[in-house]
């Protein structure tokens, strides 16, 4: 369908669905990361590289050996990007990458472009006055109140939550040493999460989805949300649209908001790449969150009425690590003997606590047969864990 090659700094498992979306199309798509990572495990061809997507060199070479360059991955070199992008198109803009990696950069943007965001207090420098400084938001904020690291941060691994003045010890002792900033408490009543589609044209948007965290870490997502009025759904897309309008380049995107308890909606975050909380959209669209970054990316033809839902409902729980190097492979197993779902697993070895192995979609025709299909693994689930 085309002969463009497409780089990707990252073989992890959103590199690796995103090359089955370009298999199925015959897109070459080349990776950049350790050799057995688990994008490359499913390409065969001689134009992957190895090495990091840290190393400028590797990125060069990656460069050299494909027709546009983009990411699974935020937690890159993007100066570098910059300079490459001279040679190559790099989807989204580097730019984009620079404001985004950067948490407090990013919410500094949105609210630049009128987007709502809990409110922040930038903590950076001074590690010696720091005891002092968190003292003064948690009077200001009240407690609880979040700390996160700017950068470097994935699964809660960057946050911390400071209960009370006596927690500000350990929360530096967690955190210390990274450039922090502070975040207000969100009194939510539900997260909600939407893929955002950036064209050459303009913003597409995938349905809107409750996402389900726990230990800081998704573990399920529900299309379309639990109890949530039409309104609200609509509003979340709208504020979803408005916020990735604000950013330069193409590809998709993934919004994670809070639904505060008066009905407010505020984004969270943003990733700059397919999302884990758009993978429902491979059982449950025409077009899914990978297809779309492709087309988007390499200006293949796409529209809103791909990026709908097929089936009334559809719920993604995370296949996370467990206790025994094996735990996701008996998850795996129990969803075929439970449910209808066709467990995604992602090749990455030997699985660690909390460590995102795999994932499974269950559709049905209503979301409550959905919820019945699904519970009795989610119990098992919650077993292992123990
Ligand atoms: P990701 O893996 O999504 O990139 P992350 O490590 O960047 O996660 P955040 O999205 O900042 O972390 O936070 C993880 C979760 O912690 C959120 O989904 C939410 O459940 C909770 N959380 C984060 N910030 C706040 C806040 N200000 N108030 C209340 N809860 C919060
Ligand atoms: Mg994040
Ligand atoms: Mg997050």
């Amino acid at each position: 369908m085309d002969n463009r090659k497409v780089g990707v700094l990252g073989g992890g498992q959103l590199g690796r669905m995103l090359i089955e979306a370009a298999n199925r199309i015959n897109i070459q798509v080349n990776v950049l990361d350790a050799s057995k990572s688990p994008a490359k495990q499913i390409a065969f061809h001689d134009g992957h590289i190895e090495g990091s997507f840290k190393d400028s060199a590797a990125v060069k070479e990656l460069a050299q050996a494909s027709d546009v360059l983009t990411v699974e991955i935020e937690h890159v070199d993007t100066q570098m990007l910059e300079e490459v992008s001279k040679q190559v198109p790099v989807e989204p803009s580097p730019k984009t990458l620079t404001i985004i990696k950067d948490k407090f950069r990013q919410k500094e943007h949105l609210i630049a472009h009128g987007v709502d965001v809990a409110e922040s207090r930038d903590l950076e420098g001074d590690e010696e006055g720091l005891e002092g400084r968190l003292k003064e938001v948690g009077k200001s904020f009240g407690y609880p109140f979040m700390l996160k690291s700017k950068t470097e941060a994935y699964d809660g691994r960057g946050n911390f939550v400071v209960k009370s003045e006596g927690d500000i010890e350990a929360a530096k002792k967690a955190l210390g040493g990274r450039p922090l900033y502070a975040e207000r408490w969100a009194e939510f009543q539900m997260e909600l999460a939407v893929m955002i589609v950036k064209t050459k044209d303009g913003v597409l948007s995938f349905p809107v989805v409750e996402t389900i965290h726990e230990d800081s870490i998704c573990k399920l997502t529900y299309a379309p949300p639990r109890n949530v009025s039409k309104e609200t759904v609509a509003r979340a897309q709208e504020l979803a649209k408005k916020a990735i309008a604000a950013f330069e380049g193409k590809g998709v995107f993934g919004v994670e908001m809070f639904l505060l308890k008066d009905g407010k909606l505020l984004v969270n975050e943003i990733a700059p790449r397919p999302h884990n909380s758009g993978h429902y959209t491979i059982e449950a669209c025409p077009v899914s969150q990978y297809a779309a970054h492709l087309s988007a990316i390499l200006d293949l033809p796409i529209r809103q009425s791909d990026l709908r839902l097929i089936t009334p409902a559809a719920i993604m729980l995370n296949i996370l690590g467990g206790q025994t190097p094996d735990s996701h492979i008996k998850v795996a197993q129990k969803a075929r003997e439970l449910t209808s779902s066709w467990p995604h697993l992602y090749g990455k070895g030997d699985a660690r606590p909390g460590r995102k192995m795999g994932h499974l979609v269950v559709t049905a025709s209503s979301l409550a047969k959905a919820e019945a299909e699904i519970q009795p693994l989610i119990d098992f689930v919650d077993e292992q864990k123990g």
